[in-house]
């Protein structure tokens, strides 16, 4: 058996910290000394930073990409009585935003190619109550926006992306978030774009979305003191909006040299018997926030995870660390059990919770480190 004398993570914040500390530091202790910690032209300039890299009309920044959810729905008027439907193999906050407005969630199944959202599967969760669809661009891989806008204007369905996971990724050449009528973004530490704490974007071509956007995330108030909305108190800080414009221009950068380690991955990974390497759509350019393997075990339907965490724990022992990107599906959740789901009902996504193991990827992990990697799981899986 192979040890490593340095233990490889799944990933690596500090190391790319030291790499723009010097920009950084300059940067944030300027914006100390200015005083303005609450929006003023840094977060204004971040904003309009984030809507050219996406080609959009409007960014509004504000605290998490929870709350740009959350924001999203409020603004296209979505809640009780109305239904939205998203996937069950993403992070709570997709669908705990559309619980938080007072709407219900449909979840529909994943494809089990991508980890993504069934478009085939979608028109029949269409109720008359339906108002939007929350497809979520999982690990750094677009959906297939061109179908998924087709579905959604043939039945009047607003379409809302969660780009979390996938700032910088394209479709068809264009930018997720510019795609669909809104864009949800998350600048927690471990996206692609990450700031040194909570942070949340939210891009839109259509100045109205954008206008109630900036009135909902402060209070409600259009003018000072005059509350027209029952809004929350969603902003960036001007020290993250400053730390994240510096990191935006790194953005491209970061993202081809994670292209580079999943290419490095596929090359070795993708005819190993016992797992199934991630897959790029046709038409997609994935920014690959996380390359996900499915460790298969036998008699696949109906499995278990305890092959996978077998697999996971042995990787451990070998110095590499690896994460469950997700172990449980949200429609069988206890907070979505009145929802009524029951196991078997969403098997892709089952059965992805119950295979799915997500490799270190970092844009500073070393082609040495990968190979410790490949080498440990080859090793395991013999
Ligand atoms: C991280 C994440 C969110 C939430 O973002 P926060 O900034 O942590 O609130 C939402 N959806 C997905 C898919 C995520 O990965």
């Amino acid at each position: 058996m192979i040890q490593s004398v340095n233990p490889i993570p799944a990933f690596d914040i500090k190391q790319q910290y030291t790499t723009i500390e010097t920009e950084v530091s300059a940067a944030v202790l300027e914006v100390l000394a200015s005083g303005r910690y609450i929006g003023g032209s840094v977060v204004a300039g971040f904003e309009q930073q984030f809507a050219a890299y996406h080609g959009v009309a409007e960014c509004v920044a504000c605290n998490s990409g929870t709350d740009a959810l959350f924001l999203a729905l409020r603004a296209l008027e979505i809640g009780a009585g109305d239904e939205v439907i998203t996937t069950p193999f993403t992070f709570v906050a997709t669908a705990e935003v559309i619980s938080a407005v007072g709407a219900k969630p449909v979840f529909v199944d994943i494809e089990a190619a991508t980890f993504n959202l069934d478009l085939q599967q979608i028109a029949a969760a269409i109720t008359p109550k339906t108002r939007a669809i929350i497809p979520v661009h999982l690990f750094g891989q677009s959906v297939d926006m061109t179908a998924l806008m087709a579905i959604a204007q043939s039945h009047n369905l607003a379409v809302i992306e969660d780009c979390a996971q996938s700032t910088g990724a394209s479709w068809g050449g264009a930018k997720v978030g510019s795609i669909g009528h809104i864009g949800c973004f998350s600048f927690y530490p471990t996206k692609n774009l990450g700031g040194c704490g909570d942070g949340g974007a939210i891009t839109t071509n259509d100045p109205a979305i954008a206008t109630k956007l900036r009135i909902l995330k402060e209070h409600g108030q259009r003018n000072r003191y005059q509350y027209e909305e029952i809004g929350i108190n969603s902003r960036l800080d001007a020290i993250q909006a400053v730390i994240l414009q510096i990191k935006l221009r790194y953005l491209d950068t970061w993202n081809q040299q994670r292209q580079a380690i999943a290419a490095y991955y596929n090359q070795f990974l993708s005819q190993v018997a016992g797992i199934i390497a991630p897959q790029e759509l046709a038409g997609s350019v994935s920014v690959w926030n996380q390359y996900t393997i499915r460790v298969l075990s036998e008699g696949r339907n109906g499995a278990s995870a305890k092959h996978r965490e077998s697999v996971q724990s042995q990787l451990q022992a070998r110095g590499v660390n690896s994460m469950v990107y997700y172990p449980y599906p949200l429609h069988l959740q206890p907070v979505y059990q009145y929802l009524g789901y029951q196991p078997g009902q969403l098997p892709v996504a089952e059965q992805a919770c119950n295979e799915v193991l997500s490799l270190p990827m970092f844009p500073e992990l070393t082609t040495e480190q990968q190979d410790q990697v490949i080498y440990a799981l080859k090793d395991i899986l013999v």
